[in-house]
């Protein structure tokens, strides 16, 4: 009766996973995407841009090895925009190729066009050269994403007013660059050009940033950004951002301040990608932010043959988890079963330096009542760190008092998303801090500290949980 047994529309981390798992259960599976190459967000103007771009920037600037060699230290002294956009493109190229051979060795179609409901079970695909083709499927996965938030009162003009999608896009690299948004996104970007000699200055009119990470760690981070004279303005709001006509950009605060800046990229936020997808003729409505609600357990949506997962169902909105959401999705669309991931999965900002963080915060720890002990150690305490020059990197641990299970791994500092994993392991496999502290690490390397944070907590528990 239906063409396909699960049609997707998207082709970002939620959608290719969701697909792919449902073809190798040998189901009939269509990808619609309306970008121009296979891959979504993720690919094009998200995750693996923004980290390759990061990437890019450390190894230019020498960023690594100004430890020894002092802060002036540069590899490249006249880094250009063409020197970031050049890897790039070949990382994206890389990217692209292994995603289509990925859809092709398990049989998912793909179709170019952009998709929009005729009722529940009935999409109608635009496709470039204006032909319409209908498309039905006995059920239907969402992955359609999001896309940056774009309010009137910002003048964007893609070349000194920009936001996240069109920053990838600039001939030149600023002197100067205003971020409006602490969040995720302006954080990595502004971290990134700062490491490449902008002046950087973020705006957001919260009082605090990153809210989801131990505040230590933020603490730790945010001294780090001012040592290198980053300007950091929270509580306070650009009420108004005017282009000049000497191509620079005034920004006027709400708190009175006033700064002129060759750049702003505007970062404050993302909207649901659903206004295009005719809703109404499913059955469906977003929330105000393009948002659909989803059952989070099986991501159906409240019309029992449409699922949706990825950022478009918004929190943690990350690649990593929306393959995750993709993928319980397609197996509960095709009735397999599907077994819920473990509760903690981890974070990854890719700042410069990078935080990662998997588990409880200390501040959740005090909230919940739970009794526990930190263990801290410092990247310069290990023999890998003196290697690398660093003087910088926190590692810490937290553990329950009464079980001596590890609850929480926050690192701020070179690796950190990468050494996380050492925790994320422990912590979700209910490891204790005898873990760290019996276990052997290879030596010399960054992981090491978590032998020494395990120690440095161990030391202050004592034998309490027989006290307890
Ligand atoms: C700058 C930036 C940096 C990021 N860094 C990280 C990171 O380091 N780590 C991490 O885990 N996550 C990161 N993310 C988040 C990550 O990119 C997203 O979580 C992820 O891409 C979401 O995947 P998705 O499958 O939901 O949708 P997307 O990747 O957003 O893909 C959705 C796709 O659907 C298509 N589509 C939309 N509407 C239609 C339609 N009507 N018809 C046809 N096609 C349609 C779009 O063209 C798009 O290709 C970053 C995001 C940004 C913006």
């Amino acid at each position: 009766m239906f063409q396909y047994d699960l049609v997707v529309v998207g082709s970002g981390p939620a959608g290719r996973r969701g697909a792919i798992q449902a073809a190798k259960l040998g189901k009939k599976v269509l990808v619609i995407e309306q970008g121009k190459r296979v891959g979504g967000v993720s690919v094009h103007t998200g995750t693996i841009p923004s980290k390759t771009l990061r990437e890019t920037a450390l190894n230019l600037s020498g960023w690594r090895e100004r430890g020894f060699y002092g802060r002036s230290y540069r590899v490249k002294d006249e880094i250009s925009a063409e020197d970031l956009r050049r890897r790039l493109l070949i990382t994206l190229d890389h990217e692209v190729e292994v995603l289509e051979h990925q859809f092709a060795r398990n049989r998912v179609q793909h179709i170019r066009g952009k998709a929009s409901f005729v009722d529940p079970s009935t999409l109608e695909v635009v496709k470039d050269d204006g032909e319409v083709v209908k498309v039905t499927g006995a059920s239907i996965l969402l992955a359609v994403g999001t896309k940056p938030f774009r309010p009137d009162y910002i003048p964007f003009d893609s070349k000194t007013v920009l936001d996240s999608d069109e920053l990838l896009d600039i001939d030149e690299l600023p002197r100067s660059m205003a971020v409006i948004g602490a969040g995720v996104i302006g954080i990595e970007y502004a971290t990134i050009f700062s490491a490449l000699d902008t002046a950087v200055t973020v705006i957001d009119p919260k009082p605090t940033m990153l809210d989801f990470i131990d505040r230590e760690i933020v603490e730790d981070f945010t001294y780090q950004l001012r040592d290198r004279n980053m300007k950091i303005l929270l509580g306070t709001k650009a009420d108004k951002v005017t282009r000049l006509d000497n191509g620079k950009v005034e920004l006027k605060l709400d708190n009175g301040r006033q700064l002129v800046t060759d750049m702003v990229l505007f970062a404050a936020g993302r909207m649901g990608a659903t206004d295009t997808l005719n809703l109404d003729a499913a059955g469906l409505e977003a929330d105000s932010r393009g948002r659909l609600k989803v059952n989070p357990e099986t991501f159906q949506t409240s019309v029992p043959n449409i699922y949706a997962a990825g950022d478009v169902v918004g929190f943690p909105s990350l690649a990593s988890t929306s393959m995750e959401q993709g993928r319980i999705a397609a197996r509960v669309a095709i009735g397999a079963v599907a077994k819920e991931p473990p509760k903690y999965f981890p974070y990854g900002i890719y700042a410069v330096p990078e935080i990662s963080t998997c588990g409880l915060t200390e501040e959740e720890m005090k909230d919940r009542g739970i009794p526990y002990e930190c263990g801290i150690a410092r990247f310069r305490e290990t023999s890998r760190g003196h290697i690398m020059g660093l003087d910088t990197g926190l590692l810490k641990l937290i553990f329950s008092l009464k079980t001596r299970r590890l609850l929480g791994v926050h690192i701020v500092g070179e690796g950190a998303t990468e050494l996380v994993h050492i925790g994320q392991a422990v912590l979700n496999l209910k490891g204790t801090v005898e873990y760290f502290v019996e276990n052997t690490f290879n030596y010399p390397t960054l992981a090491e500290a978590y032998k020494i944070a395990g120690l440095d907590a161990w030391n202050r528990m004592g034998d309490i949980k027989s006290e307890l």
